[in-house]
C-alpha cells in the first residue's frame, strides 16, 4: 500500500517534537550538526548488503526518508517498470506520486519542499535506482536541474509559482545545456539570446538557424536532453552579449513554431525516461523568464554538481543490485560450475 506520508509533513512534526533545549551546552549551540556524529562502529557486525554502514550513519529523518522512498519504489514503482522500459514510456502518474510523498526537490527549504538533507536526497535517489535508472535520472533532472537553478538564481515571483508545481510533480522540467556540436565544452554553446529594447522581451535563437552549425547533428544523433518531449518548464541557456545566462522557458506561453523538442526514440537505457532535443527558433520571452542570479558557467556547473551527487548515490546502488543479482546467479548454481 501507498504509504501517504509526504516528507514535508514528517520534518514539521520531527521539528515540533524536538524544540531546541533552553538548557542546551554552549558545546551543543555551537555544533554544526542537529544530529550526533557517527557511532565509534568498528566492531559493527559486518552487513554485505551494506558494506559501508551507511544506515549506521543516519538521522532518524533520513532514516525516515529512505524508508518511505523504499516503500514506494518497490510497491509502486517496481510493478510498473517492466512495461515502461519495454515501451519506453514515462509516466507522468508516477512523478506527481513521488511529488506527493515529497521526493522531488527534497533538499530545499519551502515552496511545499521537504528542506531535506542532502543524504536525504542521496538516498531517494539511491532507492529509486535501485528499481530504474530511468526514474533516478528524471527526478534528478527536475530536483537538481530545474527545481535547484530556480530556487538558487531565480526571481522570487518564479519561485513561488513554478517550484510548488514542480514539486508535487504537476509540473515536469528539463535542462538544455548540451548542444548538438558542444557537450563536454558547454562554454562553445551556439545558442543565443538577444534583449529586444522596444518590447522589453529576450529572443532566443535555435542552433541550427546559425550559418555555421552542423545541421546535420541537429537532425538526431545528439542533444540528449532528459525530459524535453514532455517538458513543460525548460531551463535553457544561452549567450547573451557573450555571457552564459539561464532563461526558464514555460512552454504554454511561448507561441506556436518557437519550440520544438523531438524525442529520441530507440535508446539502449534509461529507456523509461523521455529524452529529446530542443529547438528554438526566434523563441520570445518576457524579462521574467532570466535567472537574475546565474551569469557565467558557474551557474549550470552547480546545477551539475547537484545532479552528480545524486547520480553517485543512484550508481552506486545501481552496482549494489548487479552485484547482489550475480552472487545470487552464482550461489544459486551447483558448486562445481561456479568458476569458469
Ligand atoms: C541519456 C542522456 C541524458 C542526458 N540528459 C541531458 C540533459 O538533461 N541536459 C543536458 O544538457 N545534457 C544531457 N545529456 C548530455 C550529456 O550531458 C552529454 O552527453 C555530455 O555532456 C557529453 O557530451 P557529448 O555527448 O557531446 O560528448 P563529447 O563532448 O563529444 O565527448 C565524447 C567523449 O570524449 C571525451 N572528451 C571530450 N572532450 C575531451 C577532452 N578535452 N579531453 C579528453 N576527453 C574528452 C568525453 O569524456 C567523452 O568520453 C544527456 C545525455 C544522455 C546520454
Amino acid at each position: 500500500m501507498l504509504r501517504r506520508l509526504a516528507l514535508a509533513q514528517t520534518r514539521r512534526a520531527h521539528r515540533a517534537a524536538r524544540p531546541l533545549s533552553a538548557s542546551a551546552s554552549s558545546a551543543e549551540e555551537h555544533a554544526p550538526f542537529d544530529f550526533p556524529p557517527p557511532a565509534k562502529d568498528g566492531f559493527v557486525p559486518f552487513d554485505a548488503s551494506d558494506a559501508l554502514n551507511v544506515g549506521g550513519r543516519l538521522t532518524e529523518d533520513e532514516q525516515l526518508i529512505r524508508e518511505t522512498a523504499r516503500s514506494y519504489c518497490q510497491e509502486q514503482l517496481l510493478p510498473r517498470i517492466v512495461a515502461a522500459n519495454r515501451h519506453e514510456a514515462f509516466d507522468r502518474a508516477i512523478f506527481r506520486e513521488m511529488g506527493a510523498l515529497g521526493l522531488l526537490g527534497a533538499t530545499i527549504d519551502g515552496y511545499g519542499c521537504a528542506g531535506a538533507s542532502s543524504n536525504a536526497y542521496g538516498l531517494i535517489a539511491n532507492e529509486v535506482e535501485k528499481v530504474d535508472s530511468a526514474y533516478r535520472s528524471a527526478l534528478s533532472v527536475q530536483s537538481s536541474l530545474v527545481m535547484h537553478p530556480i530556487h538558487k538564481f531565480g526571481a522570487e515571483e518564479t519561485k513561488a509559482r513554478l517550484l510548488p508545481q514542480l514539486a508535487a510533480g504537476e509540473l515536469v522540467g528539463c535542462f538544455g545545456l548540451t548542444e548538438p556540436d558542444h557537450g563536454s565544452d558547454p562554454d562553445g554553446m551556439k545558442s543565443k539570446a538577444e534583449f529586444d529594447a522596444s518590447t522589453g522581451e529576450y529572443a532566443l535563437n535555435r542552433a541550427n538557424l546559425q550559418p555555421d552549425c552542423n545541421i546535420r547533428v541537429l537532425n538526431g544523433s545528439k542533444h540528449w536532453i532528459t525530459n524535453a518531449p514532455i517538458a513543460d518548464v525548460l531551463v535553457v541557456w544561452a549567450k547573451l552579449d557573450g555571457d552564459v545566462r539561464g532563461f526558464v522557458l514555460e512552454r504554454s506561453k511561448l507561441a506556436p513554431g518557437m519550440l520544438e523538442t523531438p524525442k529520441i526514440e530507440g535508446k539502449f537505457s534509461l529507456r523509461a525516461s523521455e529524452t529529446g532535443s530542443i529547438f528554438l527558433a526566434d523563441a520570445r520571452v518576457g524579462p521574467d523568464a532570466i535567472l537574475p542570479k546565474a551569469k557565467g558557467l558557474g551557474a549550470p556547473f552547480s546545477c551539475l554538481n547537484s545532479a552528480r551527487f545524486g547520480i553517485a548515490w543512484g550508481a552506486l546502488q545501481g552496482s549494489t543490485r548487479e552485484r547482489n543479482s550475480q552472487l545470487q546467479r552464482l550461489i544459486s548454481r551447483p558448486v562445481s560450475t561456479r568458476f569458469g
